[in-house]
């Protein structure tokens, strides 16, 4: 069979017509560990978060790494000891990130429904910055750090109103979404920031969306706030740092994203025209940084020929992978061993779930056989972080890859693992 093609930035290669990861095998892979199994490539990451750097080269900058998109603890602490902060979004990312070894002072908080015991716990840590989103949130987190004793530091997450054209349950910078503050209440909501004693003022934030495929949203988003922040400084408030959030997109089905150095430079044209240049800059990348770095291997059930669709049931489902499912979401899907003679047909891959709605890929021609393994590629952001138990099922083991060396980052769920806290009558 031919070789299929391969995205972008994954560290995937086919030699000798059997899929690798830098120096791994992954139908051997596949056959020592079972399946499903997650498997993430280290320079892949590494690769990712370089391109950034190469971006902010000679600036003053912090990248925070968007944790939702991959909270394993080994990924954590790859992106700590690389020098990495992390953008979190609730007390648990805060546990989980000083867990991986981060560094408080580089933890930002976003998040809209920030609760008291959340807000105290990150004091008590003493993260660097809290993203506000809210008139009703600066006033229980003012309260809140009054009584604990210290002032909270914070930018207010502005709502840039543009579009950032994407799915729109990932679009977070228009209107019509619960992201953020709206741009013409800006001004007015940091002066009344500025006089609450229980807050300091570092810097203004924004998130635009996710999956973004193009530089224009972004630098749309940028000019509404610098504009704002040009006003913010009339009134006498100044910012330490502005944080233009993350959301670049990664090519999941030959999508063409700029670079993030791409990306960078021509923001900082911008950054630099408007007399920004040197301002210290915080990001929030978390997809661009992992998503093309994992795979998620899936052995083949059974095929099972139908009237109108043949499906390839595969031991992988909604609960390990739930992008498909959720916004109708595209990824790869490809065998580990082209050396077979199967010849190809159009199938629905589709998990064991008792659901309608568990695929994984739609309408693909593949060529394979029930004990044939697949590789699901850009599985590396939201798809264990976001994976869960349902259908009893427990959750995938997800291993490391370091050149020729596959490390076990999480073993595999033993099925008493899932109801642990959970008692009999
Ligand atoms: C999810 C999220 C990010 C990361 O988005 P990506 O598309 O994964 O880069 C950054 N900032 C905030 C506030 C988020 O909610």
């Amino acid at each position: 069979m031919t070789t299929p093609n391969l995205p972008r930035g994954t560290h995937l290669q086919y030699r000798v017509q059997q899929l690798t990861l830098e120096e791994v095998d992954l139908k051997q892979l596949a056959s020592t560990h079972g399946t499903p199994l997650f498997v993430y490539s280290k320079a892949a990451m590494l690769d990712a978060l370089a391109a950034y750097e190469t971006g902010f080269k000679g600036r003053q900058s912090q990248i925070c790494y968007a944790m939702k998109a991959n909270s394993s603890l080994a990924v954590l602490q790859l992106f700590a000891k690389a020098g990495c902060g992390f953008d979190i979004v609730s007390g648990g990312e805060l546990a989980r990130a000083l867990a991986a070894g981060a560094d408080a002072k580089k933890i930002i908080f976003s998040g809209v429904g920030k609760t008291r015991e959340e807000m105290w716990a990150a004091l008590g840590a003493g993260i660097g910055c809290f993203n506000v989103e809210s008139l009703a949130e600066l006033d229980v987190l003012n309260e809140v750090a009054l009584d604990f004793g210290e002032r909270a530091p914070i930018s207010l997450r502005v709502n840039p109103d543009v579009d950032a054209k994407t799915h729109p349950y990932i679009s977070t910078g228009l209107k019509g979404n619960k992201f953020g503050i709206a741009h013409k209440e800006v001004v007015q909501a940091y002066a009344y920031a500025a006089q609450c004693p229980g807050l300091r003022v570092v810097g203004i934030d924004c998130h635009i969306g996710s999956q973004i495929v193009d530089a224009s949203p972004y630098l749309d988003a940028a000019d509404r706030m610098l504009d704002l922040v040009d006003a913010i400084e009339a009134n006498g408030i100044a910012l330490e740092h502005l944080d233009f959030g993350g959301g670049l997109g990664i090519d999941y089905a030959g999508d063409t994203p700029p670079s993030a150095d791409v990306l960078w430079i021509k923001l900082f044209e911008k950054l630099d025209a408007r007399g920004y240049g040197n301002r210290k800059i915080l990001i929030e990348p978390g997809r661009s940084l992992v998503g093309n770095a994992g795979v998620c291997l899936t052995e083949v059930l059974y095929m099972k020929p139908g009237e109108d669709k043949n499906f390839c049931i595969v031991d992988a489902a909604m609960n390990d992978l739930p992008r498909p499912t959720l916004y109708d979401a595209y990824h790869g899907i490809v065998p580990v061993d082209t050396t077979g003679d199967t010849p190809a047909q159009m199938v629905d891959v589709v998990g064991p779930i008792c659901e309608s709605g568990d695929w994984l890929g739609r309408d693909r021609s593949l060529a394979v056989q029930a004990g044939d393994i697949l590789a699901v590629l850009s599985t590396g952001a939201y798809s264990m972080s976001m994976g869960s138990n349902y259908n009893s099922r427990n959750r995938p083991m997800e291993i490391l890859v370091d050149g020729t060396e596959p490390h076990i980052i999480r073993e595999r769920d033993r099925t008493e693992d899932q109801w642990a806290n959970e008692r009999l009558l």
